[in-house]
């Protein structure tokens, strides 16, 4: 094996989505979000996976992604864009058939304008603080915005993986009361408020991380493996350095390996001196600093001289990984890079 490979598991996370799914009442839809290139794993084989497993609603961050993944669907199943109705999105939205969440009065007048009939949602602001209109703005135009029916309104959570925290209670009741009485489906919940429960369900859920197997969803399966050859090994005395600034030093005589990746292929280099590879199910520590395209490790402890190591796989999921470098799953799925060659493994059923 010549370059690092990327291992996709199509079916774990066709089985993640199902089992989001079944986490919620029948009569409510599980959509699955596919934006950032399906966090990194490859949007056009994911959705095509999740729409062969029956997710018939999808969403994306832009128009742009949107079409990549009408692309690979084909017509049929909806695709919604968070980020809206952009200038410049009209031709997009309308010759692809995209659905955008309109966040703002600018963009619901663009929308009504450019392409009255066509289908829209609307993202309303529960207290994040980020995209959707705030309680006041809606007043002012819902009874205009509801003439022109929109198929969805839509929130989004600032605090779901904490299940404890007073913002999940205050969004749900500010969501009530900025929708309640509307003949309109709701959606609230990504996979953060998929696990809180039943009240956080209304019409619609929206899973992103859940269906790549990164927390909170801890019942999902893991997605991803990846394995970096070996391109070098060598003997270091006592007092010997290892890469730039020469950040370790051999206190005994070590044996270490050169593996192919680097901060350039997402592997943070926060992650030097502080995380492992694993030859199978032996821990190897990093040792220095990650370079652009190479990590160092010590392998002085292996009996067989390793062919390669692996980073991402079932003795490390990317939370794992993640907690090495102080940051969380999303961040190291969405960071992995294009220069692995990606295998996808699907059909096992
Ligand atoms: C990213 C995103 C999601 C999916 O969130 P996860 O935490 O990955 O499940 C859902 N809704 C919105 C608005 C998002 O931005």
């Amino acid at each position: 094996m010549a370059t690092a490979t990327l291992s996709i598991d199509l079916d774990a996370i066709a089985a993640n989505w199902r089992a989001l799914d079944r986490l919620s009442a029948a009569d409510t839809q599980t959509a699955a979000v596919v934006k950032a290139d399906a966090y990194g794993l490859g949007a056009a084989r994911v959705a095509r996976a999740l729409a062969q497993a029956g997710a018939r609603r999808f969403f994306v961050a832009c128009a742009e992604e949107g079409a990549i993944v009408r692309q690979a669907l084909g017509a049929g199943p909806q695709i919604s864009v968070f980020s809206g109705h952009m200038a410049g999105d009209t031709d997009t939205i309308y010759d692809l058939d995209l659905t955008p969440m309109l966040n703002s009065l600018d963009q619901i007048t663009r929308h009504l304008e450019s392409l009255p009939g066509h289908p829209f949602g609307i993202q309303l602001d529960t207290g994040m603080n980020r995209l959707g209109m705030e309680a006041a703005e809606w007043e002012a135009v819902a009874a205009f915005v509801l003439k022109a029916k929109p198929e969805l309104i839509m929130s989004h959570l600032a605090c779901a993986d904490a299940p404890g925290h007073e913002m999940n209670m205050a969004q749900l009741a500010e969501f009530h009361a900025m929708t309640d009485g509307i003949d309109v489906p709701r959606s609230l919940s990504a996979t953060g408020g998929i696990l809180l429960g039943p009240e956080f369900h209304f019409d619609l859920t929206r899973p992103g991380i859940g269906l790549y197997g990164g927390l909170p969803f801890e019942a999902g399966q893991p997605t991803v493996a990846l394995s970096l050859p070996v391109i070098q090994l060598r003997e270091l005395a006592i007092g010997e350095t290892v890469g730039y600034s020469c950040a370790w030093t051999a206190e005994a005589p070590s044996q270490i390996a050169t593996v192919q990746g680097g901060y350039a292929d997402g592997l943070l280099r926060a992650l030097g001196n502080r995380a492992v590879l694993w030859a199978g199910d032996v821990p190897c520590p990093i040792v220095g600093r990650v370079s652009m395209d190479l990590i160092t490790v010590d392998v002085s402890h292996l009996e067989q001289a390793p062919r390669q190591l692996d980073i991402l796989g079932p003795q490390q999921t990317v939370d794992d990984l993640a907690a090495s470098a102080d940051t969380i799953g999303y961040e190291i799925l969405t960071g992995l890079g294009g220069r692995y060659v990606r295998r996808y493994i699907e059909g096992r059923g």
